[in-house]
């Protein structure tokens, strides 16, 4: 078993603390170890990031983005390797590492190019005597806190415009899935990224995410992670009105009108619901079907629920990976079992798998599904679609907007100015129109009420990490 360090102001680092285990989902072995470290390493990765801010954020853009495409080169380059590192810490299968990989690279691709647009600007003025511009400025030191669930693209959906922006970064992954940046960090190594400008600190998120809330020398925190914790750091940030970026739960609502195309309706939901085991932020939780296709739906949707093949991810024939944990697991029972209770019928699944210390749960299609069960309140975060009858548009949108969440939605319509109306009227950040895939490093992606603050990828996604400086001149 490997024992892995965390990199703090250009060197490996450590070795000498306590460790925590790295569990492979799959079987519970052990597959590695990280440092547990705390506010003290917190603290030196932030001083080694304070001295590297003025020479990083004073090189070109052009001269960050050679970096940043070097990381991308090497990600590709390597993506057997991270593929199978994602995979072997948290289940995912390996056709879908091998995509967070190339999903994760384009992020640095896209930030190496969008650094080079951070323009500022120039305003009239209203006297002859003045000159009124904008200036962008890098905003500081930046502490990237990601989830276990995406543990490359999360990482690089931050570091690639906080580091195109001019910001040294401190990253901190989650302890369920460490490993890969571990990996991500070791490219930026070969990348040749200047001392103190990527730092990586592994172990406890209390007092590491304390640190980096309490430190002045932080200016901005990016977190991806549960609306839970989202709201702690933005009652924490308070003190010193500390930046934040925050990208939350969501609770997604998926709806399937009667003009809808039903097969690429029911590929839609699968591929949205089933991703990731169900364990991604934007998957479809809440499935509404008009009445009118209701029963058709159903049955080919559960048909080809059917067909997923669930087992360990490295097996190249795997569709459905493990749980991420037993808590995991045993939320998604919880959900099933209440929403069965409550008069809701499994059409397929709805038990977990026995194997061995293995997280497994049955790719699961529950109908008659109502408003009052669990599953339709909160995020299951597993591979159980609820499908509910809907009668008509009100009462879709009446009900996908019935929520504290706003991430993202999921419209299948193929009648364009039904399509549009709905959406129109969705409280949501992203919306998939007859597509169950909507993410790309060029669009924003971020939610609304409870699912956050601000957007990553696309124009936006640098914007988090500057500064506007409004200068006066006067020329008389
Ligand atoms: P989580 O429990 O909130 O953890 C997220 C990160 O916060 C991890 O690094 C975690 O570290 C850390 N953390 C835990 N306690 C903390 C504390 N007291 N202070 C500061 N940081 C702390 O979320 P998760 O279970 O990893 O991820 C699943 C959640 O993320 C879901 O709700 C999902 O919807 C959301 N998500 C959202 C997006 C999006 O783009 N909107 C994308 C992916 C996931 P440890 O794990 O080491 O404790």
């Amino acid at each position: 078993m490997k024992k892995y360090l965390m990199y703090v102001d250009g060197e490996w680092a450590g070795n000498e603390l306590d460790t925590m285990d790295v569990v492979n989902p799959a079987n519970g072995e052990v597959i590695g170890t990280v440092p547990y470290g705390g506010k003290k390493e917190a603290q030196a990765a932030i001083e080694a990031a304070d001295r590297a801010f003025s020479s990083w954020s004073s090189l070109t853009a052009y001269e960050r983005a050679g970096y940043l495409k070097k990381l991308q080169e090497l990600m590709l380059e390597n993506e057997e390797e991270l593929a199978e590192t994602m995979t072997l810490e948290m289940g995912k299968p390996m056709k879908e590492s091998r995509g967070e990989v190339r999903y994760a690279a384009s992020f640095l691709e896209w930030f190496a190019e969008e650094g080079k647009r951070v323009y500022g600007e120039t305003i009239p003025s209203h006297l002859g005597g003045k000159r009124l511009q904008v200036w962008k400025k890098p905003v500081g030191v930046v502490g990237a806190i990601t989830p276990w669930n995406f543990p490359a693209a999360m990482l690089t959906r931050k570091i690639g415009p906080a580091l195109a922006a001019g910001c040294p970064v401190i990253m901190k992954p989650s302890r369920e899935s460490p490993l890969t940046a571990v990996k991500l960090t070791e490219l930026c190594v070969e990348a040749g990224f200047p001392k103190g400008v990527v730092n990586l600190v592994t172990g406890s998120s209390s007092q590491i995410a304390g640190e980096l809330m309490q430190n002045e020398k932080v200016r901005k925190i990016t977190f991806t992670g549960s609306t839970e914790i989202g709201k702690q750091l933005i009652r924490q940030s308070a003190d010193q009105v500390k930046k934040l970026s925050l990208e939350l739960g969501g609770h997604a609502p998926m709806l399937v009108m009667d003009d809808a195309d039903l097969d690429k309706a029911v590929k839609g939901v699968v591929a949205s619901k089933f991703r990731n085991a169900g364990q991604t932020c934007i998957c479809g939780n809440r499935i509404f079907v008009q009445s009118g296709i209701y029963d058709e739906f159903v049955q080919k949707f559960s048909e080809e629920v059917q067909k997923l093949k669930v087992g360990d991810g490295l097996d190249e024939e795997t569709d459905i990976g493990p749980l991420i944990n037993k808590d995991g697991l045993e939320k998604v029972a919880r959900h099933v079992e209440d929403a069965a209770r409550k008069g809701a019928k499994v059409v397929t699944g709805g038990k977990p798998i026995t194997v061995k210390n293995g997280m497994y749960y049955t790719p699961t299609v529950m109908s008659e599904v109502s408003e009052d069960m669990i599953l339709m309140k909160e995020e299951t975060f597993g591979p159980v679609a609820p499908i509910m009858k809907v009668e008509t548009d009100e009462e879709a949108v009446r009900l996908a907007n019935q929520t504290p969440y706003g991430l993202a939605a999921y419209v299948f319509s193929e009648n364009v100015a039904r399509g549009m109306k709905i959406i129109e009227q969705l409280d949501y950040g992203i919306v998939g129109w007859n597509d169950g895939a909507p993410s790309a490093a060029q669009v924003p992606f971020g939610g609304m009420k409870e699912s956050g603050i601000g957007r990553e990828g696309g124009h936006e996604g640098m914007d988090a990490f500057i500064e506007s400086q409004y200068v006066s001149i006067g020329i008389d």
